[in-house]
């Protein structure tokens, strides 16, 4: 931390940011310019919080200098996290792609979705069977009967499976069927929650939530990470702006920071992202030319009578399509499907 002091800042009030800085156990590195006085500050992140000097007299600037996550950044881990969901590898060269309805409704609609994703190349089958929807009257999800249906149709056509857990206590129930433990949006900082996750030794992806900074995201990371939990995979999903045209804000831009900021890998979900079927496949292709290290997507067999989210859900035929159309972007940006 940097704490630049104004250029009337006086004697006795550099020494008493001095004092304040020594007292939180920061080691102190004095520069006395012409202009003004800077004071190096290396200390326990814990104290660090800028309002404790910024209102102090005589004080112009705090500046933070390193990043407040230091399990989830890149300082101390150059190297790019490779995380394995039940073997596929997501954070290396491929664009890893998981695909599947919203939500899990049949046997046969698993199935379905099941072989024409996996068709299509799809690596990790996706199928919520507990839906955080925003009104309680809307379809809530079929429970541990649709985890059972996900596996099942998983292990049927080789797919690793990904499936929202909304709490704590369901995640003992979820170890048997979801290879790739998802927290949405609304929970992406239910602390106690992402405590839990630390606990335990799976993959989490970790939705960005609605309004969140990428430093909050990467922060809610940290505490699954600092719970000893290392297998995260950050998801952007879109984030809530002013525009109607789109359900949400796709933040592409998200993708090259994190991956700048962060050796986590990072995908994307140009479902929830847009939240229509013609903007998908456009935005799926865009994340990936930005670099996602994969993709989340809708995909249903019959959208028009889907329970959830229909109208953002690719039909198998468009989703084949666009699976060949990364096919010809990932290689440009190095990476392959
Ligand atoms: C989902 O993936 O089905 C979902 C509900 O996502 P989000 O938490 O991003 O809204
Ligand atoms: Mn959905």
């Amino acid at each position: 931390m940097l704490i630049v002091m104004s250029p009337t800042a006086t004697e006795s009030e550099v020494d008493a940011v001095i004092a304040r800085l020594v007292e939180k156990g920061f080691d102190v590195h004095r520069s006395t310019g012409a202009e003004r006085t800077v004071l190096g500050a290396v200390g326990h992140i814990q104290n660090s919080d800028p309002r404790f000097f910024e209102d102090l007299p005589g004080v112009s600037e705090v500046v933070r200098i390193s990043e407040p996550y230091k399990l989830a950044g890149r300082t101390f881990q150059p190297r790019d996290s490779v995380i394995s969901v039940r073997g596929v590898p997501v954070g290396g060269d491929e664009v890893v792609v998981m695909a599947g309805p919203c939500t899990i409704e049949t046997r046969d609609q698993m199935f379905e979705s099941a072989k024409a994703v996996a068709k299509a190349g799809a690596r990790i089958l996706r199928g919520g069977a507990f839906k955080p929807r925003t009104s309680p009257y809307s379809y809530q999800g079929m429970g541990i009967d649709g985890w059972k249906l996900l596996r099942e149709a998983g292990d049927a056509f080789g797919l690793a499976t990904v499936s929202e857990v909304m709490d704590a206590s369901q995640i003992e129930d979820a170890l048997p069927y979801v290879d790739l433990l998802q927290v949405g949006a609304r929970n992406m900082q239910n602390f106690t929650f992402l405590k839990e996750l630390g606990k335990i030794r799976r993959p989490v992806l970790l939705k960005r939530g609605l309004s969140a900074t990428i430093e909050e995201w990467l922060l809610s990371a940290e505490y699954v990470m600092a719970g000893g939990n290392r297998d995260v995979i950050l998801c952007e999903r879109g984030i809530r702006t002013f525009e109607r045209y789109t359900r949400n804000t796709l933040d592409i831009s998200a993708i090259p920071v994190v991956e700048k900021l962060s050796h986590l890998p990072v995908v994307a979900d140009p479902s929830h992202g847009t939240g229509h079927r013609e903007q998908v496949a456009p935005m799926a292709l865009a994340a990936a030319a930005a670099g996602a290290d994969g993709l989340l997507i809708e995909v249903h067999p019959d959208p028009d009578h889907a329970l959830c989210d229909g109208p953002q859900s690719l039909l198998p035929a468009q989703f084949e399509r666009l699976m060949d159309a990364l096919r010809i972007v990932a290689p440009a940006v190095g990476k392959r499907i």
